[in-house]
């Protein structure tokens, strides 16, 4: 057990708590770590993703919706607590939502930091967790959480600042998730043909060519093998994102336990010692 340890995660829309590193939630809050997630948007820019829930009055309420889908999902995973920035869906790039004043991408950095200094310096997590600088995808929120989340692990310590946001806090470890890289899609996918499933990476795998993507390094690799139902569940809870007979659940989690039973993730910076490759996102503590 690891007691009176603290992960806090930081994501830009409800369900990509449940699409990136859920599992490593699970297994953690399972082994008693307290888990923490800051949300910056409510989502309300989201699309009806799920045919099932195209009907209407559902695009009108997405914010209260994805709130109570997130919540569903979180339960799952036995986080502890949710923080809700409450900035607006800053939409894909270059949609019109980008530029609403309440937008996340809007927002003044000033006041995202205080807020975010103040919720690390509260909750005093050991290990923090946010996005690359979007080897992945470019949504403008998703790059915000980048930026933001970077400079709090240094922030929340830095004593002469951030003054009204409670007593300074040094996170002992900096991560960032590295979810989609090309090895991990390529190994599932090949397993998925070699047992006759209709891969849905194959389209995926291309496009990766194409943009010649950098691949994201993996310093860590964390075990999720029994907790990949659950992070299933989670997903699946978010019902106006995901089609339960969709993408992302093309391939049996069965399968994905044989074949990659891990959720990986970047080392950035470290003030405790320690030595990649890690299987723990506590290791060294
Ligand atoms: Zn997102």
């Amino acid at each position: 057990m690891q007691k009176n340890r603290c992960l806090m995660v930081f994501h830009a829309h409800p369900d990509d708590e449940s699409s990136k590193g859920a599992g490593t939630m699970a297994r953690y809050a399972a082994e008693g770590v307290r888990v923490v997630l800051v949300c910056a948007t409510r989502g309300e820019e989201g699309e009806i993703l799920n045919p099932r829930m195209d009907r209407p009055g559902i695009k009108e309420k997405m914010a209260e919706l994805r709130v109570a889908e997130l919540e569903t999902a979180c339960d799952l995973l036995g986080v502890e607590r949710i923080y809700h920035l409450g900035y607006r869906d800053s939409g894909m790039p270059e949609s019109p939502a980008n530029d609403n004043p309440k937008s996340f991408y809007r927002a003044d950095p000033d006041d995202v930091m205080a807020r975010l200094v103040k919720i690390i310096r509260a909750e005093r997590p050991d290990v923090f967790v946010c996005y690359d600088e979007s080897k992945g995808y470019n949504h403008p929120d998703h790059v915000k959480v980048h930026e933001y989340g970077t400079r709090a692990f240094e922030a929340a310590a830095e004593a002469d600042r951030w003054a009204d946001s409670g007593a300074p806090w040094q996170v002992k470890k900096l991560y960032y998730f590295a979810p989609f890289r090309r090895e991990r899609l390529q190994k599932i996918h090949k397993a998925a043909l070699a047992e006759g499933i209709d891969s849905p990476y194959q389209e995926w795998l291309d496009r990766w060519d194409e943009y010649e993507r950098e691949e994201q390094e993996v310093t860590t690799q964390v075990d999720v093998a029994d907790f990949i139902e659950v992070r299933s569940k989670a997903l699946l809870a978010h019902a106006t994102q995901i089609d339960p007979d969709g993408f992302w659940f093309a391939i049996p989690d069965e399968l994905v336990k044989r074949v990659y039973p891990w959720e990986d993730y970047t080392l950035i910076a470290a003030k405790v010692d320690t030595e990649p490759p890690e299987d723990d996102l506590f290791a060294g503590l």
